[in-house]
């Protein structure tokens, strides 16, 4: 028997893949109901995974490229893609290349995938915490919250990382895991908000105001993208990208380029005939958001054209520290890659296969997150299946 622990989209898959590679497969969680944290992940739109070609996927995953490569051609995006389309969910291509279901909410795509599962034999147990596992024999006992207890040959553990814990992933597993002697790295907010001390003049005129069209540099790193200014700091794609740099960094700040499409020259061209600060600010089509802030920031230099344009072409921003880990989209830790063989088992623990974000990797938003949910699962759910065949 293989029993899966978690019922996130990376342990629904491995016990799916499990049980097409006939193995008898029971899934638990601690939640009442499977995929909480999935349908959280369905409000702003599902994005499931990325249409770009899957040889640039293990650069986005950051580390282990090998083991990527292995685990993205055993279920490519493409396989993912057609996964949901067996459940009648068609995907479709949006405009930043992302993929998502067409038309669906997560509610759909989820209840159709549980009834699958439990039309193919796979048994639900939910309200069931694991708090220990115990080697007995050539099994492992797993005892829950309550008193019940189970015998497997093989387990699953997909039991997320630590953000968004009021869907059940809390990050209160690795003491299971320590007391085998397994290392992690400790949870860190990721594709998450930074804090900003911002002064009150900024905010008064800045809160809720978008910044499009950006580069946003950190120690080296570029992205281009957007940020949203909000009371305690800034959020959006290109601040997400750049949290493990950031993370890195012993006093964390951004230089912006709100002007990343034109050069320095062009901007001068452009005020050439122009007096006053607001005639360039208006020549320069620059947003409400980006006037705040430079004029917030360095009224000085906004009453000199030179000035002005070099803190528009590079304006430093300084940073707190990043939002806590509860609000953020992912968490980067967990258990260390070199804990796992290329099976995804504990060489610590024969029989314990891991999936999802509970092992330590980390990507950024646009479908890789789910997509190393899915990979991972696949991998770790056919390995758990033929372990318990062959002992
Ligand atoms: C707001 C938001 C939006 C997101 N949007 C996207 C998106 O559009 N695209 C994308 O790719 N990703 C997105 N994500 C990330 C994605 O949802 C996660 O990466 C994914 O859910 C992780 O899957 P998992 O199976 O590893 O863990 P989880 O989904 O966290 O599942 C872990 C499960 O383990 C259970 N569990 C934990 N401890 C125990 C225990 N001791 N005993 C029993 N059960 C236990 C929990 O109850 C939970 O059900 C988003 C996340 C958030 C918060």
């Amino acid at each position: 028997m293989v029993v899966v622990v978690g019922a996130g989209p990376a342990g629904l898959r491995a016990a799916e893949a499990a049980a097409a590679d006939g193995a008898q497969v029971a899934i638990c969680d601690a939640q009442p109901s499977a995929g909480r944290k999935f349908l959280v992940a369905g409000r702003g739109g599902l994005n499931l995974t990325h249409s770009e070609p899957v040889e640039n996927f293990p650069d986005r995953y950051r580390t282990e490229p090998e083991r990527w490569r292995e685990l993205l051609a055993r279920f490519s995006p493409d396989a993912l893609r057609a996964w949901a389309e067996e459940l009648a969910v068609e995907t479709y291509v949006g405009t930043s290349r992302r993929v998502f279901p067409r038309g669906q909410k997560a509610a759909v795509l989820l209840r159709a995938w549980l009834q699958r599962l439990r039309s193919t034999g796979v048994e639900f147990r939910t309200g069931e915490r694991l708090l220990g596992l115990t080697r007995e024999g050539d099994s492992w006992r797993l005892d829950f919250g309550g008193g019940g207890r189970m015998i497997a040959r093989a387990v699953v553990l997909a039991l997320g990382g630590a953000s968004w814990p009021e869907t059940g992933s809390d990050g209160a597993w690795p003491t299971l895991l320590a007391a085998h002697g397994v290392e992690m790295a400790p949870f860190a907010a990721a594709n998450c908000g930074w804090n900003v001390s911002w002064p009150a003049a900024v905010l008064e005129r800045a809160e809720g105001l978008p910044l499009k069209n950006l580069d946003v540099r950190a120690a080296g790193e570029v992205v281009s993208g957007e940020l949203l200014i909000t009371r305690y700091g800034l959020e959006g794609g290109a601040i997400y990208r750049l949290g493990p740099v950031l993370r890195e960094m012993a006093r964390p700040e951004l230089r912006i380029d709100f002007k990343p499409q034109v050069t320095a020259d062009v901007l001068r061209e452009r005020a050439a005939q122009l007096r006053w600060p607001n005639e360039w600010f208006r020549a320069w089509k620059l947003s409400a958001g980006v006037v705040a802030l430079v004029q917030g920031y360095f009224p000085d230099d906004c009453v000199e054209r030179e000035k002005a344009i070099a803190r528009l072409k590079e304006f430093p921003l300084p940073l707190g520290g990043p939002r806590p880990i509860a609000e953020a989209i992912s968490t980067a830790g967990g258990v260390l890659w070199r804990e796992l063989d290329d099976q995804l088992m504990l060489r610590r623990m024969p029989g314990v296969f891991l999936a999802g974000e509970m092992i330590d990797w980390e990507a950024p938003t646009g479908g890789y997150l789910l997509q190393g949910c899915f990979s991972t699962g696949t991998r770790a759910g056919r390995a758990a299946a033929e372990y318990a065949r062959h002992l």
